[in-house]
């Protein structure tokens, strides 16, 4: 039977605030899919570098892409491990004290080794994956990356195997005897919205 959970091992046991870790492919996939970028860490040349980027997932393969001449992808490529943390906030918490302020969230971490990927296949489902999680539908109206454009741009996947979810929801946590105190407490939602889009009507060359 296919495993519906990812395995816990020493890295990615949540050890503070363990009730809030979840290992689940549901909850982790529906905050990768949900999540328009992650941040990728890892050490290059001896220092350590962070990139925001966009990421999509498909089954359990996670994948960023980006020019071919980036400095990280070149350290992925000689087998760096990288770190990636995906996050989404719900929400400010507002507690009765400071200490208990907090933030509502749902976030992934994952550790592992991306690599390029080469079979023209898998290349060309990433492309498709990653317009259709910019605007659905978006790669079939759209003129297909010719050669020049793919040689210029890596795509480089990861296998989900060492993966943790982490969630906060709900109210604030006040000690008992702050309840008692007349300052506003709850959650001021935080969400991510699509706006009326914006046509571009720029002429195209010769109208
Ligand atoms: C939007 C946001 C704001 C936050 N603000 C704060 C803050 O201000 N201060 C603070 O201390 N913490 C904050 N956190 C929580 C923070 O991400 C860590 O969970 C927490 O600091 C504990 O870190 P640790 O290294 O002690 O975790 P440990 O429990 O020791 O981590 C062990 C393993 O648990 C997993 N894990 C830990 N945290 C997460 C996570 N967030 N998501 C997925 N997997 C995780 C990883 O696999 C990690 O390797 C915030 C999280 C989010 C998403």
């Amino acid at each position: 039977m296919m495993s519906t959970a990812y395995d816990v091992t020493e890295t990615t046991r949540v050890k503070r605030l363990a009730d809030r870790g979840a290992y689940d492919h549901e909850t982790v996939h529906a905050i990768l899919d949900e999540a328009a970028l992650c941040h990728v860490s890892l050490v290059v040349d001896g220092r350590p570098r962070v990139l925001p980027t966009l990421h999509w997932r498909s089954g359990n393969r996670l994948y960023i892409h980006g020019n071919s001449k980036n400095g990280l992808f070149r350290a992925m490529r000689d087998g760096a491990e990288a770190a990636v943390a995906v996050t989404l906030m719900d929400g400010w918490v507002l507690a009765r004290s400071a200490f208990h302020h907090s933030v509502n969230y749902r976030s992934v971490m994952a550790v592992g080794r991306f690599e390029e990927v080469t079979d023209p296949d898998e290349l060309m489902a990433a492309y498709r994956a990653m317009m259709d999680k910019i605007h659905p539908g978006r790669w079939d109206q759209v003129r297909w990356p010719n050669e020049v454009e793919l040689k210029q741009t890596s795509m480089m996947a990861m296998d989900l195997v060492e993966v943790s979810a982490k969630v906060r929801s709900g109210p604030p946590v006040d000690d008992a005897e702050d309840y008692a105190l007349s300052v506003w407490a709850g959650i001021v939602p935080l969400e991510m919205v699509k706006g009326e889009p914006i046509e571009d009507t720029a002429p195209h060359p010769g109208q």
